[in-house]
């Protein structure tokens, strides 16, 4: 039987155990995927330690996608981005990749959202938004990065200006702001990703309602609620809109394929997530 699982502090709420056992019952993979919960200065070592006790690839969520980086041999985007969030420990060194990048890719692409030559707008700077900064630079005709604090958007921007995912990839216009920045840029939009947790406590939205329109798809990283103020806002509106659980299955899924080598069962999947989410 192979062991795979999730490194994060705290991980009891973690939805990732359901979805991927439900991949292994659906393709009668013998695996389990269990959770660990290492002290907060101990993710690198937590990589070290999984990777002598034979665990075959585990996830790594807050705090440590940026501290497991000294425990693995970084692929391409996952060094640009400076997080992983995937590591394969069958290799030595362990290989560390980030598959929150793809998952964003991935949850436009299901959808039918074309990111090739877009005009895409991320709000927010910290983990979610980096991902999604480094996923839609490439290939999008802009990247607008809107950030509360404007210095994390300009710092965000330079990173993906100057080191992106894929160094060959074109890259367009990629700028900067604060949130008020957003008036001059959504109007004009095709994609906008919401990377920031407004919307999970209260239900608020950090994009003003009358910027909305029906040419925008829009991506809400927030997976709890679901159905945030921004997707309401945006579906009344009439755009297009993707739900955070599209970028936690993909990211699972990119994850489930690094580590076994098989199509995921990406509905069989979809089904379990969104069960546990109720
Ligand atoms: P993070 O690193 O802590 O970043 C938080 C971001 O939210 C920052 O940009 C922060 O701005 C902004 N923010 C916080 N409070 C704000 C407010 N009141 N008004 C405006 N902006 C505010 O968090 P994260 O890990 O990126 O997670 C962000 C969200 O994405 C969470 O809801 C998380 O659950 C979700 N997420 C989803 C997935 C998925 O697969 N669907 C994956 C990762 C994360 P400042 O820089 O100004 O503080």
């Amino acid at each position: 039987m192979d062991v795979y699982g999730l490194v994060g502090n705290p991980v009891g709420h973690s939805l990732s155990p359901p979805m991927h056992e439900a991949a292994y019952d659906a393709l009668g993979i013998d695996a389990r995927y269990v959770t660990f919960e290492p002290d907060a200065d101990a993710g690198a070592a937590a990589i070290e330690a999984a990777s002598t006790l034979g665990v075959a690839g585990v996830n790594v969520t807050v705090p440590f996608k940026r501290d497991v980086l000294a425990a693995v041999e970084p692929a391409d985007l996952a060094a640009a981005v400076g997080a992983v969030n995937t590591v394969d420990c069958s290799t030595d060194p362990p290989r560390g990749y980030n598959t929150d990048v793809v998952g964003v890719r991935r949850a436009f692409d299901y959808h039918g959202v074309a990111r090739e030559g877009a005009d895409a707008v991320v709000v927010g700077a910290g983990g979610a938004g980096r991902a999604a900064a480094f996923a839609l630079a490439e290939g999008a005709a802009s990247l607008h990065v809107a950030n509360r604090t404007a210095e994390r958007a300009e710092e965000l921007a330079a990173a993906v200006r100057e080191a992106p995912a894929d160094p060959t990839a074109d890259i367009g216009t990629v700028t900067a702001g604060g949130l008020d920045s957003l008036a001059g840029r959504v109007p004009d939009a095709d994609l906008l990703v919401n990377a920031t947790t407004v919307g999970m406590e209260t239900d608020e939205t950090p994009v003003p309602a009358g910027l909305l329109h029906a040419d925008l798809a829009v991506l809400d990283a927030v997976y709890a609620p679901l159905e945030t103020r921004l997707l309401r806002d945006a579906r009344a509106a009439g755009a297009t809109t993707v739900d955070g659980a599209w970028m936690l299955l993909f990211q699972g899924v990119e994850a489930f394929e690094r580590w076994t080598g098989a199509d995921a069962p990406v509905d069989a999947m979809n089904d379990a997530l969104r069960a546990a989410l109720e």
